[in-house]
């Protein structure tokens, strides 16, 4: 490890500052601030601007303002509720400072024509604009008191700590960094210049201490230089800790498996067609990469339909045929039993062993499966989460497939890097995303993997025609539910999470299925939701997928994965709460056979004004990728990368729905860094990401 020229100012523990003892830091702690680095990118929320003083007759309603004058009678009124009424005049006006709480001797202390200086907010009031309990100074005639030289910072707090004691810790650690040179600037003079970045402490003092004359709406908006200088830093070090990750990866030794290809061409030469060009191209791609002795680790990103299952399973091909073993992963139980069914309908007649595992296998068919597993009598095992369990043995993994990426988080990738276990060999991973990332994201959110996009749905797909439809007029419909059944179609009713609750949602499903089995007797009319048991599930699945039932009442469950060429008509209910990603991912349930396929998205009216326009969206568009450009801009990056749940690309500073269209600059620097000034990587990653070393050393 080199010496790092990461200050020690910057890494203290906040306890070593004067005034922090055991009971501050404790409360410190709860806001997630250990260091004197924690506590400086410890960012206001917004400011207060207390210095200057607005005369009385300009006060309008909203502002915070200082105000100074005499006191010109105060009076003990009975409204609504009692209160301290007192009135303040200076030369342009006259105002009133209401106390609904107070002592005796505060009272006693507001004496007519006692000079006042007071903060807070105008508002209106019964007898004209009023300051609600102002903090407020008394001042001696003789001695004036100083006006704040800066803005005021709010931060986030919490109980028990005060802002006047966040300003007074900042000011201090502010102060000493100053004094001590000790907050060093770890990027390239050269992007400084280019990007016309401020020194990292003057950025940090313009945030905390901003001077009287900055452009509060810039940083409002996070559009302010100080604040640009700091995500950029932030956006960087992330970079840089991904392609480390890569780097480190790289280092290690994977089995080769340059296979002939014997098993992919008898595979495709029973499929009724043939791969699309983009198919082929990001095969190659993957055939390139596994048979190197290095891991492979490659995203594969493509619109919903276009053939991602197919990609994969040659990859799977090609190290069964070197004689090893491959995991496939999929983050829904329903979705890895899909694929188990379908993959086991076509590799099952070239003589393979298939297996399927969930937390939901128990007992001696789980004692079976994991038996076979390590004793390498299974070829390709399928599964969900199980899959990570330490009880999970392999005899010899080469390949792992994560289907529907975007659901699993880094950590998770890295835990299943560790199941090779052959003699140091790491096994390859292939990911697979449902829905198109943002380029921008891809970059910030999996910059330590290739990247291959199937841009090409397979021939002979049509559309899917989009309308949006009130839920008032949910009889019509059903009305057309009957019609396309009738007409030898199937469809799909997606009822959608009323709360963020499965449970509500699988009621709702209930509800809808009674209340369509009344509607429709004639008929033939199944259910599925994520409560039902795998077997039942399966069995409702086979049957649709067989044609037994015509119409599937389904929560989101069915986002994934799901695969039935003849149903060619989908209704959704609620889809203003979903995801932009995820509306289109349902919807590419349908489209998938020859006929001509619709999607009614069955909204509560009124629509808000997003709503209507990010269902327009829908309506407008069927290109993932710009669909998950818009979604990022609308709803953040939580919802794209399901980090909400994982806890992933959490920052600091940095937003990256504001904050992408750095991305591209960042990623140019990173570059340049790691080429030219490789010494300042590891400081980089330091001061940036707390749990860094957690995952950096695998
Ligand atoms: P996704 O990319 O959304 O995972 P799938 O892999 O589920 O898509 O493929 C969607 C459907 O298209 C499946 O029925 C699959 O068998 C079919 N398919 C895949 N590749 C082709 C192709 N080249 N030509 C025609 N159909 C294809
Ligand atoms: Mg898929």
């Amino acid at each position: 490890m080199c010496a790092s020229p990461v200050s020690r100012v910057e890494q203290l523990p906040l306890t070593q500052l004067k005034g922090v003892g055991p009971a501050l830091a404790a409360r410190l702690a709860t806001l997630g601030l250990h260091t004197v680095l924690d506590l400086l990118f410890h960012l206001p929320l917004r400011y207060q601007d207390r210095t200057r003083v607005t005369p009385i007759g300009a006060l309008r309603p909203g502002l915070d303002v200082v105000i100074e004058g005499m006191i010109a009678g105060s009076a003990v009124v009975f409204g609504k509720r009692r209160s301290l009424l007192v009135k303040v005049q200076d030369g342009s006006g006259i105002t009133a400072l209401r106390f609904f709480h107070f002592s005796a001797a505060q009272r006693a202390a507001l004496q007519n024509g006692t000079r006042i200086r007071c903060f807070g907010e105008v508002r209106w009031g019964r007898g004209g604009l009023e300051l609600n309990h102002p903090e407020y100074q008394l001042l001696q005639l003789d001695a004036p008191l100083p006006m704040a030289e800066h803005l005021t910072p709010l931060y986030p707090a919490t109980e028990g700590l005060q802002q006047a004691r966040l300003r007074k810790l900042l000011e201090q650690v502010l102060e000493r960094l100053q004094e001590t040179h000790s907050l060093p600037d770890l990027l390239p003079p050269a992007l400084c210049r280019q990007e016309r970045f401020l020194p990292l402490l003057d950025a940090l003092r313009v945030l905390h201490a901003p001077p009287p004359d900055v452009s509060l709406s810039q940083l409002d908006q996070g559009l302010h230089p100080a604040q640009l200088r700091l995500v950029f830093e932030e956006l960087l070090a992330n970079y840089l800790s991904l392609r480390r990750l890569r780097d480190r990866a790289q280092a290690q030794a994977a089995p080769a498996l340059p296979a002939a290809g014997a098993l992919q061409q008898r595979l495709l030469a029973q499929l009724p067609f043939g791969l699309t060009g983009a198919q082929q191209r990001v095969a190659r791609e993957i055939a390139g990469d596994l048979a190197k002795p290095v891991p492979m680790l490659r995203l594969v990103q493509g619109d919903v339909g276009s053939g991602k299952t197919l990609v994969a399973v040659l990859a799977a091909l090609q190290a069964i045929e070197c004689g090893q073993q491959v995991a496939l992963m999929a983050p829904t139980e329903i979705l890895a039993e899909q694929h188990f069914l379908t993959l086991d309908q076509w590799l099952a007649p070239l003589g393979l062993r298939l297996a399927f595992l969930s937390g939901k296998i128990k007992g001696r068919r789980r004692h079976d499966v994991l038996q076979s597993l390590a004793g390498g009598d299974t070829d390709l095992i399928i599964g969900t989460h199980a899959l990570f369990q330490q009880e999970v043995q392999f005899c010899r993994l080469a390949l792992v497939i994560i289907d529907e990426q975007h659901r699993f988080g880094v950590h998770q990738r890295l835990s299943l890097r560790d199941k090779g276990g052959q003699s140091g060999l790491w096994p390859h991973q292939l990911i697979m995303t449902a829905t198109p990332i943002p380029r921008t994201l891809t970059m910030s959110a999996y910059a330590d993997l290739d990247c291959s996009i199937i841009d090409e749905l397979p021939p002979g797909r049509t559309p899917v025609n989009t309308a949006l439809i009130s839920a008032q007029r949910r009889l019509d419909v059903v009305a057309r539910i009957e019609a396309a059944c009738a007409s030898g179609r199937q469809a799909y009713w997606v009822c959608t999470l009323i709360d963020e609750s499965e449970v509500l949602e699988c009621q709702a499903a209930e509800a809808t299925f009674a209340e369509l089995q009344q509607a429709l007797p004639a008929l033939r009319i199944g259910l599925i939701h994520g409560r039902m048991k795998p077997a039942q599930k399966a069995a409702v699945m086979a049957a649709f997928k067989q044609h037994e039932l015509q119409l599937l009442v389904a929560t989101t469950v069915i986002e994934v994965g799901v695969d039935v060429p003849n149903a060619s008509l989908m209704v959704i209910e609620n889809p203003e709460r979903l995801g932009l990603a995820q509306l289109h991912q349902l919807r590419g349930r349908v489209g998938r056979g020859p006929q001509e396929s619709h999607c009614l998205l069955l909204y509560q009216s009124p629509l808000s004004e997003t709503g209507r326009l990010r269902l327009g969206l829908m309506r407008e568009s069927s290109d993932g990728f710009f669909i998950a450009e818009q979604d990022l801009k609308i709803r953040g990056p939580g919802e794209i990368l399901g980090t909400r749940q994982t806890g992933l690309m959490s920052f600091r500073i940095a937003d990256l729905t504001r904050d992408a269209h750095l991305q591209p600059t960042v990623k140019d620097w990173a570059e340049r860094i790691r080429a030219d000034h490789p010494q300042l990587v590891e400081p980089l990653i330091r001061r940036w990401l707390a749990d860094a070393e957690q995952y950096g050393n695998v």
